[in-house]
């Protein structure tokens, strides 16, 4: 019987795994991606990304697709307020206009991918299962419905629970300490225009006692915001989000010296609310280089968010190593030790640099430490 085989197979079509595919593509070099979501459309990808110049940025010029994403920046969004729990407006910046730290809807950002890579390349509704070595750094990959096929080179682009990561590192996430819950104000401007007014046009800050308020207006108008707060790993399991009024009820709990304005945040928001976990991989994470395979993104490095660079890093893994093999073209290996000498410092620093920014935002003095970071960026 004849097995499949795909010389480049890259599991997961998030930024990292997309970026990758458009650079190979680029440079003539051709993959293949799967992605276990039913279609594009499968999931809202959510969220304003704020693309650095020396990573995020970096990788869509290396893509051929940087003048595409600066017309799908979103203007303004570049604002920052920072504020007390008596919602006191420490420190506001009004976007400035220089672009210098573009934001963007992930779901457009991903849409500029997946529409520049070559029809048929990332086959969707294809969850890989398992994957297992053979000999000469082939793989063998199963999915979810029993297909097999080989490859020569398997990347791992699968996010914070890879199945790639295994056959590299016995490393698995583990929880950081704070939780999330996720919250929309839809339609701000009109049905929510205290709120609106309260978070500006950009990054908003409102922070205090281990806790605090991270939002952002996006492109649609909505404001979506994430309560975090530092607390014990099973919290979010105690609240029953099926019953939305019920899981408000429970995190105002945690906001009773709060501003009025702050917890409106949480009382108007629209549609249920969504629990999250923040995990990371230990700072520093590395593995052995084992022929035929390797990581890209949250696989490699999970971090906490709070530097905002796990997409841009994941970007900028994917364009270094599709550069790495364009250069290698006959050399797999050598591609792969390029890749990952650069790809292990990179990612401790800035993963210990996430784990400091934690602690900066959940500090017994915050706002003041982040106030202080930002104020020196102004200097
Ligand atoms: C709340 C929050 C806020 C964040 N904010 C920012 C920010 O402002 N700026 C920033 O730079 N970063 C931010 N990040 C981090 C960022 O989201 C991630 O670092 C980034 O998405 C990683 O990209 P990736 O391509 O490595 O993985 P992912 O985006 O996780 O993509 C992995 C893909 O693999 C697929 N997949 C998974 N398992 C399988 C499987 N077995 N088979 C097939 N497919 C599979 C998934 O469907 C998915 O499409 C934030 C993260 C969180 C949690």
């Amino acid at each position: 019987m004849n097995t499949t085989h795909h010389p480049v197979t890259i599991v997961g079509a998030g930024l990292g795994g997309l970026v990758l595919a458009r650079v190979l593509h680029v440079h003539g070099i051709g993959s293949a991606v799967f992605d276990l979501d039913a279609d594009r459309q499968a999931r809202t990808q959510g969220g304003m990304l704020d693309i650095h110049e020396e990573t995020g940025q970096a990788a869509l010029r290396a893509a051929g697709l940087y003048e595409e994403f600066r017309a799908k920046v979103h203007p303004g969004g570049e604002a920052l307020r920072v504020l007390d729990k008596r919602a006191e407006v420490l420190l506001e910046q009004k976007d400035d206009g220089d672009g210098g730290r573009p934001e963007i809807d992930r779901g457009d950002l991903r849409d500029l991918l997946l529409d520049a890579l070559p029809e048929g390349t990332v086959r969707w509704d294809s969850k890989v299962t398992d994957a297992v070595p053979l000999d000469g750094g082939r793989h063998r990959v199963t999915l979810a419905d029993g297909t097999t096929f080989t490859t020569d080179l398997l990347v791992g682009g699968d996010g914070a629970w890879s199945r790639i990561r295994p056959l590299l590192s016995p490393a698995r996430p583990a929880y950081t300490g704070i939780s999330f819950v996720e919250l929309d104000l839809f339609d701000a401007d009109e049905r929510h225009p205290a709120s609106a007014e309260l978070i500006g046009g950009g990054m908003f800050f409102a922070l205090g006692d281990d806790k605090g308020f991270l939002a952002h207006r996006e492109t649609d108008g909505s404001l979506h915001i994430y309560t975090a707060l530092r607390a014990a790993e099973d919290w979010l399991s105690t609240i029953d989000f099926t019953d939305t009024e019920a899981a408000k009820a429970a995190l105002l709990e945690h906001f009773t010296d709060w501003a009025p304005g702050l917890r409106a945040l949480i009382t108007e928001a629209d549609g249920p609310l969504t629990p999250r976990l923040i995990h990371a991989l230990p700072v520093g994470h590395r593995w052995q280089r084992v022929p035929g395979v390797t990581l890209l993104g949250d696989a490699a490095h999970l971090m906490s968010p709070f530097a905002g660079e796990g997409a841009n890093l994941a970007m900028f893994d994917g364009a270094e190593l599709g550069q790495a093999l364009a250069a290698h073209p006959t050399d797999t290996e050598s591609a792969l030790s390029v890749y990952e000498s650069a790809l292990f410092p990179r990612s401790e620093q800035t993963a210990a640099e996430s784990a400091r920014s934690q602690e900066m935002l959940f500090d017994a003095r915050a706002p003041q430490p982040l106030i202080d970071m930002f104020t020196s960026f102004e200097a």
